[in-house]
């Protein structure tokens, strides 16, 4: 057997104006994450080889598929957060990229524009962009941004002075008022998509955009739901990992792929055959999003012998639950519609904010998760003061609860690993 040759980036990346040396390091050093959270798994799906693919080319292919789009005249958008609407960036003809970045990146540069004590999650964002190793920004010809937490807001400011970002007002309730503000800031998207790609929104391509995206978040809704039954068919760093992917991957492949390992995943679950043996802890998590290639916390718990069955967040059930309705039959109609499924996503940016706690007591049920682990990344103002409110009303329903506060660096590995066995010991 003749072994292929690696494909070389670098001329793709030089184009694109990354810092190649400290860009190789950051590829190295993923790629040993990888290795080490995923490669080591036992009995892992066949469908999962997707994602080892992906992972493989997650600077490569893709990036290349944006490349060649773009020379064709598309136009890609960067977006960091859920309300930023990407069925409204596929009517337009523009694809969508997460910006996200869940890895510890040029702290030093970034604490020279913005205060130590800011979330791991925006410094990471802004660490790729001051290093110059993310492609997925640097390919993206407009970032949108959303006003929900106050450091993202800021954040905004200081990204505006390095690259072409827009910012959507969101609201912070979800009063009739509010939802008619959102009704209006989702049409100016429209207007910014537009402009931005010189395509007008047709009722066919809007259309064709909630069909596609909803098929996604359907193949998804797929693979969590086999994770009801016990022994759970995939592990949660998978199932975390698909969710992850989800947010720059071609929408119809992945959509596809998906559905091919929702198929095996039915399979295994009707013979019985699981990622860990049958009995094992079923713990759900909850809390701040974990952005790639933040695995830390599922690779801990899993290798403490327990298996994730759910995550209630952004990169979990917030993404993929709700679908836009598809029986709107004008534009208007379907605006209004992406606007509400959009503003019933349940944000600690809210207040009040019971969906989510209501979210998570219904998912720990019908997860039968043995205990739930509710996670805040550090200096998150929002979900560190939301955990209060979250662990008494999960307490209160009789499951058991460890609130986490970390961050994205691996010194606390072996503290919460020893607090995880602890909490594992005692459900
Ligand atoms: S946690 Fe809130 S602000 Fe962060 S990505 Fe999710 S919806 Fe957006
Ligand atoms: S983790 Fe919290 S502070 Fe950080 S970006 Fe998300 S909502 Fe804002």
């Amino acid at each position: 057997m003749t072994e292929t040759a690696a494909p070389d980036y670098h001329q793709m990346w030089a184009e694109l104006g990354l810092d190649l040396p400290t860009h190789d390091a950051l590829l190295q050093a993923v790629g040993s994450m990888y290795g080490d959270a995923y490669l080591t798994q036992a009995n892992r799906p066949k469908g999962t080889d997707y994602l080892d693919f992906v992972l493989s080319e997650v600077h490569g292919l893709r990036i290349k598929e944006l490349a060649d789009f773009r020379k064709s005249g598309g136009k890609v958008f960067g977006t960091f957060c859920l309300y930023v609407p990407e069925e409204i960036i596929r009517a337009a003809g523009g694809w969508n990229v997460g910006l996200c970045a869940g890895a510890e990146f040029a702290y030093d540069q970034v604490e020279q524009i913005m205060p130590r004590n800011t979330c791991a999650l925006i410094k990471s964002a802004t660490g790729f962009k001051l290093a110059k190793v993310c492609p997925y920004f640097e390919s993206s010809d407009l970032v949108i941004g959303e006003t929900t937490c106050d450091g993202k807001k800021k954040a905004y400011e200081l990204l505006g002075k390095m690259h072409n970002v827009w910012v959507m007002e969101l609201p912070q309730m979800k009063r009739p008022e509010d939802l008619a503000m959102w009704k209006a800031e989702i049409r100016n998207l429209v207007k910014k998509a537009e402009e931005t790609t010189g395509t007008t929104i047709t009722a066919e391509s809007l259309r064709a955009a909630i069909t596609e995206v909803n098929d996604k978040r359907r193949a998804l809704r797929r693979i969590a739901a086999t994770c009801t039954a016990d022994p759970a068919p995939i592990s949660g760093k998978d199932r975390l990992l698909a969710t992850q992917v989800a947010f720059y991957d071609d929408v119809p492949r992945f959509t596809q792929m998906m559905n091919a390992l929702a198929d095996e995943l039915e399979q295994r679950v009707a013979n019985g055959q699981g990622v860990a043996p049958k009995g094992a802890k079923r713990i759900l998590v909850t809390g701040t999003p974990m952005a790639l290639p933040n695995w830390k916390l599922h690779d801990i718990i899993e290798k403490s012998g327990a298996v994730v069955v759910a995550e209630e967040m952004c990169t979990g059930s917030r993404y993929y639950t709700k679908l836009v309705a598809e029986d709107g039959e004008s534009v208007d109609a379907m605006l209004d519609d992406i606007a509400e499924k959009y503003l019933d996503i349940n944000c600690a940016c809210f207040t009040p904010n019971q969906g989510r706690i209501d979210d998570v007591i219904q998912m720990a049920k019908d997860y039968h998760a043995d205990g739930v682990i509710d996670i805040s990344l550090q200096f998150c103002g929002l979900y560190e003061m939301e955990s209060h409110n979250v662990e008494q009303a999960v307490r209160d329903a009789g499951f058991p609860v460890l609130k986490i506060t970390t961050d994205y660096s691996m010194e606390d590995v072996g503290q919460l690993s020893t607090r995880i066995e602890a909490f594992l010991e005692m459900l």
